[in-house]
């Protein structure tokens, strides 16, 4: 296959472009590198500078690269940035992503796989969640990537496209060569760490939730999961008919020329998470463990927005894309995050890509 990965050089698009690579794909990597870096994307794909919304440089890429498949993983994804100035997530990830949409029609791709989240089910009212949950986000970010499915749905509809959108849980966890490297850094693991490492305190928000020890319940899903998951679903994008005797046990509810195999229509959703959840206090231990002593922390107010429990249903992702999460436990996603932490004290500031 030959694949445009879009947020390709940062934290989720580099490991997927790794495994593509790996795989044997040709990959091309568009990112503007406002948050990715440079140094993440795999020597053998080719690392294109440039703005989804630059319609000419898109377009071109798809003609001359002579694209099959979108992986589109560039996006703006800080939660309370997209309360503070949701008109940057409607740009970015709702009018980009149709920018990119329509560059891959006039160019004649017709194959993509979206990097959707959990966020789009808001507080769900019941756990494990199925894809077939009300979608009822409670913040822009969450909006704006349940908007993009939307037009993913209805373009499907009108235009032929074939798209799935994988609905992320908590990713954590590191390949050899890239890790978490946010600025601002707001999630739990990498936080843990840094506390480990003294670079900064540690606060558990909120310890009187409904749960057993009163913290937060995550479903935490290893980056590298994450990234076979993507493959398989560019992988179906691409397929007409259940191909083997396995899939073949998927019901077949396809009526169209253009439908995916197992799906109604050119488009579906699934989650990619663990069917099970951690807390923040077992997260802390955990981390504990794989450092090998104490990390200090403080109990502060909850985190406005917080749900109590958010775990995934994965079965359609097993039923559709044969996909199952290999590296579930805390000790292999923290421990691969804390081993990519000491071979990248500084991160990626000052590596370049071969480095
Ligand atoms: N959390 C915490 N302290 C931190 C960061 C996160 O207690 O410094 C909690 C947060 O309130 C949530 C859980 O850890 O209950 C996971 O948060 P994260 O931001 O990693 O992911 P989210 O589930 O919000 O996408």
């Amino acid at each position: 296959m030959r694949v445009l990965v879009t947020g390709g050089a940062g934290y989720v698009g580099s490991v997927s472009v790794e495994r593509l690579v790996q795989a044997g794909h040709h990959v091309v990597v568009l990112d503007s590198l406002v948050t990715g870096h440079a140094a993440a994307v795999a020597d053998g794909a080719r690392l294109v500078r440039g703005s989804l919304r630059d319609r000419p440089l898109v377009e071109g890429l798809l003609r001359d690269e002579r694209i099959d498949a979108v992986l589109h993983c560039a996006a703006r994804s800080l939660v309370g940035q997209s309360v503070a100035d949701p008109a940057l997530y409607y740009a970015e990830n709702v009018v980009g992503g149709t920018g990119l949409l329509d560059a891959m029609l006039a160019a004649g791709v017709r194959r993509l796989v979206f990097s959707s989240t959990a966020a789009v089910y808001g507080a769900p009212d019941r756990v494990p969640i199925p894809e077939d949950a009300p979608l009822d986000p409670i913040n822009p970010y969450g909006e704006t990537k349940r908007a993009f499915e939307g037009a993913l749905r209805w373009y499907g509809a009108a235009y032929g496209l074939r798209s799935v959108a994988l609905r992320y849980f908590n990713v954590a966890g590191a390949s050899v060569r890239n890790g978490e490297q946010h600025e601002p850094e707001t999630h739990l693991i990498p936080n843990v760490l840094a506390a480990a490492l003294g670079r900064r305190g540690l606060t558990v928000f909120g310890t009187d939730y409904p749960t057993p020890d009163g913290t937060c319940i995550r479903d935490y899903i290893h980056v590298e999961d994450l990234a076979d998951g993507h493959l398989a679903a560019l992988e179906l994008t691409g397929r007409a008919e259940p191909a083997t005797a396995d899939e073949a046990a998927v019901p077949a509810r396809s009526t169209g020329p253009n439908d995916l195999p197992g799906a109604e229509g050119g488009f579906t959703a699934c989650n990619l998470g663990s069917g099970s959840g951690f807390s923040v206090l077992e997260v802390i231990r955990a981390a504990e463990a794989v450092v090998g002593r104490a990390i200090p922390h403080d109990v502060g107010p909850r985190r406005p927005g917080d749900p109590p429990v958010l775990v995934a249903s994965n079965e359609r992702a097993r039923e559709l894309l044969g996909w199952t999460p290999r590296r579930g436990t805390l000790g292999e996603m923290i421990g691969s995050a804390w081993r990519w932490l000491q071979a990248h004290p500084g991160g990626y500031a000052g590596e370049t890509r071969g480095g």
